[in-house]
């Protein structure tokens, strides 16, 4: 398993899970809404661009998002392998991740579906809020986060289904059952 997306709803434990499968399969974690947070923090044009939008929930434009990571798939340690969290998030976004595949020959081996409900995701952002003081954990951003991610992000899990890629795995319990979960997921 070397080409992997993670896909969810925010709060759904993406992030600690890519790090946790990324050491594990020895390939690097690539996390859009980290870069945006430390361009953000660096005040880059970049950072400059991206914050407006995600302040309020909302995703930053594809043209910024596609940009970066056809630039960061195209580093040497993403070259034999990778697992992208929170990105593709939009249909547009999809194609251009096939368009960088096929232009390098590459094809993904699965998609990562990490299942979570509304209340509970709300209440670990709410106490992410409180332990990092993400500028984006506010109630009032995260539903908008939410409603974002179901009209513009749920829709690509059908589309990577119909071509068999998709592996859901529940991503409630432990952060150790849930890596769990995945790796005994992907080896089927
Ligand atoms: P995350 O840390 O993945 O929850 O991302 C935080 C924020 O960064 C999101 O709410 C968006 O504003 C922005 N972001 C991250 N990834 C993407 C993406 N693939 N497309 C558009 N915006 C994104």
């Amino acid at each position: 398993m070397t080409r992997l997306l993670l896909i969810g709803m925010p709060g759904a434990g993406k992030g600690t899970q890519a790090e946790r499968l990324s050491q594990g399969f020895g390939i690097p974690a690539i996390s859009t809404g980290d870069i945006f947070r430390n361009n953000v923090k660096n005040e880059t044009e970049l950072g400059k661009q991206a914050k407006a939008y995600m302040d309020r929930g909302e995703y930053v434009p594809d043209s910024l998002t596609n940009a970066l990571v056809r630039d960061r798939l195209s580093h040497e340690d993403a070259k034999n392998g990778f697992l992208l969290d929170g990105y593709p998030r939009t249909a547009d976004q999809v194609a251009e991740l096939d368009d960088i595949l096929a232009s390098t020959g590459k094809k993904l081996d699965a998609v990562v579906n990490i299942t979570a409900n509304t209340d509970e995701v709300v209440k670990r952002l709410l106490n992410r809020a409180k332990e990092q003081g993400r500028a984006d954990d506010t109630e009032d951003v995260i539903r908008r986060r939410l409603e974002v991610y179901e009209e513009q992000t749920a829709p690509l899990i059908e589309i990577y289904e119909s071509r068999g890629l998709v592996v859901t795995v529940d991503g409630l319990g432990e952060v150790a059952e849930v890596t769990q979960r995945i790796t005994d997921a992907l080896s089927l």
